[in-house]
């Protein structure tokens, strides 16, 4: 059994007039899974998008055989909510073209799975140092890894916001699903790009050694709004207390 603390705050920003991000979490027996989705589309769609990829997200982790472990259940529950928000998207006109991204963490015993799809990200505090445990599915992200473009250079560029994988877009997803340990100590943390395009990751990694989760989050949400806020924000810090050391078994086991 895992004990985690943790808190999780999504705001509207500074400037936008609706939040599109959605974040979620899900208490199970051996741990915690919990989810950030940030929303695309016109008007109201991007929010329908976010909320529908977190509702087929719990849903389907729940229906999952309980014999499956949790990388099948992860990308199987990721699969769904990429058709179903896909068929709404090309069946319901005032929802066309609505995607989200998702990142989805389940700490599970002392092993973390994630899947991960977009530019939400999934960062790790260990022996106080972050390290960024997911790739972003954007153009930026893409320069970036190429060493085309410096890190600095793509929080401020033109083509920022664009996405190269996100849910709902085509039928078939590529989704990144990774899977670590984890130990007492370890703080994990999912933001959206509101949030980390605009407070740098060296003081991302300031806040989370200095804060427990709740004040965390409220740190970073107002650190983002310090620094304009034009986009939504959100933040999940989940900090590992104590947990088991990662046993091949306990994959098998989630809430059931
Ligand atoms: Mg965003």
């Amino acid at each position: 059994m895992a004990e985690i603390e943790f808190f999780q705050l999504t705001d509207v920003g500074c400037v936008r007039v609706e939040n599109e991000d959605a974040v979620g979490y899900w208490p199970h027996d051996d741990g915690l899974l919990f989810a950030v989705a940030d929303g695309l589309g016109g008007e109201a769609a991007g929010e329908v998008a976010s909320s529908l990829a977190l509702e087929v997200l719990g849903r389907e982790m729940e229906r999952a055989p309980g014999t499956w472990p949790v990388t099948k259940r992860l990308r199987r529950a990721v699969q769904q909510a990429n058709l179903e928000i896909h068929t709404k998207a090309i069946t319901v006109p005032d929802l066309r073209r609505m995607g989200t991204t998702l990142t989805a963490s389940a700490v599970v015993g002392g092993t973390l799975v994630a899947a991960h799809v977009g530019d939400c990200r999934l960062v790790r505090l260990r022996d106080g140092a972050l390290t960024q445990l997911t790739k972003d599915h954007s153009w930026v992200g893409e320069q970036v890894q190429y060493g085309l473009l410096s890190p600095e250079a793509a929080r401020t560029h033109p083509r920022r916001h664009v996405l190269n994988r996100c849910l709902g877009r085509d039928l078939i997803v590529g989704i990144d699903v990774l899977s670590t340990d984890v130990r007492p100590g370890d703080v994990l943390a999912q933001l959206s790009d509101g949030v980390h395009a605009l407070v740098p990751e060296t003081e991302i990694a300031e806040i989370l050694r200095a804060y427990p989760p709740e004040a965390a989050c409220q740190t970073l949400v107002r650190r983002g709004r310090e620094a304009g806020g034009d986009d939504n924000l959100s933040v999940q810090v989940a900090a590992i207390l104590d947990c088991p050391a990662p046993s091949p078994r306990r994959w098998w086991r989630l809430g059931r």
